[in-house]
């Protein structure tokens, strides 16, 4: 059995060299994510193209997320272009103020003296700088600072609880979904989405635009958690964005969390992205820490369909034996396939594609199964069959490269370029030979096909086959 779980590598200055992105992906990265937090659409068209060349000389499917900026709130620099703020002193945040120091700092969210009251603590840099805020006066924001420390320019602001009203899509973000619908981006990343409504506002915006990426909806508020189902169902697929999440409900609750939230992405037929400092240490070691190797496990374990690297192969200085190291955990962790249990559901299929798919996955329980042959045209059975478990693998054999690429994503299924042919039989036989070829399976084997019929016509899939590999031939 190949890895199940799919690795999500951020892309940044330790990986936009070529030779190392090639390596990288021949470690096993499934998805790239690009970071338009960083860089310009220069920058991001060449990454992008760079990455579908050696995809495709290294006869690889590899998926482009792009995770868009969005209203991350932000203070402005400092004249030395860092502080230290000592715990007990006053500290001014002013939306009017040009350059900072130990006192004051600006603001980019002119907003920020709206939303927020006396008695509110602010997080700055992921928590490690923690202010009180005493009095709101204006546009200034005065606060004692509790938790000290070194600040330096253009440090993030959360607000512990939430409920900071910056829209999910900024100006910058809505010039970004074009160039994400330019770029053809199969994944397209909203963060800090605090409804059903932000998700269903971007896909408007990539329709738009032309283009149809899958819409990956970031967790990162404690907002979002509140209306977790409604944007589950408004988006393709979730990522559980722990860092941003952790300074706003408390890191204490995120595991916790974490379970939940996979648990219900795949209950709804959502794909699920666990992220944020899986393997931090490796950003300067060669090797994870023990806490880290459980940590990804614990996702694998969770059932998450992908695992994401963030820092580690976008500034570390291991990209490349960070990947290999996590497909490694990732590969242990699913012998232990504590998730085999759970493949019966008790709600009955809405449709036929997901009754073929519930059909095909008793059947993998059974017989001698080594393989699933679904030929897609979107990529939607696979997405059923994979959020029940199946132990056998899903090859989603497709001539759309759209399709074959957004199915990265989806932990069990490996997609395989295939033309197919118009004569039933004769695609089947071409669908079995690109199996043996990969040793997927051998004489006396039997395969599901998942079909849909008639052939050569698109349309959802409505027939299930099984077949002794050898047979067809010999019929
Ligand atoms: C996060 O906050 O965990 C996250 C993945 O978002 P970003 O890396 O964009 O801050």
């Amino acid at each position: 059995m190949p890895r199940r779980t799919k690795i999500v590598a951020t892309l940044g200055p330790a990986s936009s060299d070529p030779g190392i992105l090639a390596l990288m992906i021949a470690a096993g990265v499934d998805v790239v994510r690009v970071n338009f937090s960083h860089g310009s659409a220069a920058e991001h068209r060449r990454l992008v193209a760079t990455v579908r060349a050696l995809a495709l000389k290294a006869g690889r499917a590899v998926g482009v997320l792009v995770d868009l900026q969005g209203p991350k709130i932000r203070i402005g620099k400092f004249q030395e272009g860092r502080v230290t703020l000592l715990a007990g002193a006053k500290f001014v945040l002013d939306a009017g103020c040009d350059i900072g120091d130990e006192n004051i700092v600006g603001l980019d969210y002119k907003n920020l003296p709206k939303d927020v009251r006396a008695g509110d603590t602010l997080l700055l840099d992921d928590g490690r700088i923690v202010l009180g805020v005493s009095s709101i006066r204006g546009a200034r924001i005065n606060c004692v600072v509790e938790q000290g420390g070194i600040l330096s320019n253009n440090k993030g602001i959360n607000r512990k609880g939430g409920g900071l009203t910056a829209p999910a899509l900024t100006q910058k973000d809505k010039r970004d979904i074009k160039l994400a619908a330019e770029l053809r981006a199969d994944f397209l990343g909203v963060s800090f989405p605090r409804s059903g409504a932000d998700i269903r506002w971007a896909r408007k915006l990539m329709r738009k635009a032309g283009g149809n990426s899958l819409i990956v909806a970031k967790i990162e508020r404690a907002e979002a958690i509140a209306a977790l189902e409604e944007i589950l169902d408004a988006s393709d697929a979730i990522m559980v964005a722990r860092g941003d999440l952790a300074v706003e409900v408390g890191d204490a609750v995120v595991p916790a969390l974490q379970k939940r939230m996979i648990r219900m992405a795949r209950d709804k037929n959502k794909a699920v992205i666990t992220a944020t400092q899986m393997m931090e240490s490796m950003i300067t070691n060669p090797i994870p820490t023990r806490a880290e190797v459980s940590d990804v496990a614990n996702a694998v374990l969770d059932g998450t369909d992908a695992v994401m690297l963030s820092a580690e192969t976008a500034a570390g200085r291991y990209p490349v034996e960070t990947v290999a190291a996590m497909a490694r955990v990732c590969v242990e962790a699913e012998k232990e396939d504590t998730l085999g249990t759970e493949r019966r559901r008790a709600d009955p299929p809405t449709d036929v594609e997901e009754a073929i798919a519930r059909a095909t996955m008793f059947s993998t329980n059974s017989l001698n199964i080594k393989a699933v042959a679904a030929m897609t045209q979107s990529g939607k059975t696979v997405l059923l069959m994979s959020r029940m478990y199946l132990t056998v693998p899903i090859y989603a054999l497709s001539s759309v490269t759209e399709t074959r690429r957004r199915v990265t994503l989806f932990r069990g299924v490996y997609p395989i370029k295939f033309k197919g042919a118009r004569d039933p039989e004769k695609a089947l036989i071409m669908a079995e030979d690109e199996l043996l070829k990969r040793g997927a399976v051998k004489n006396g084997d039997y395969i599901v096909f998942t079909i849909g019929e008639p052939f050569g016509k698109a349309g959802g899939t409505n027939t299930m086959k099984i077949v002794k590999v050898g047979e067809l031939r010999r019929a």
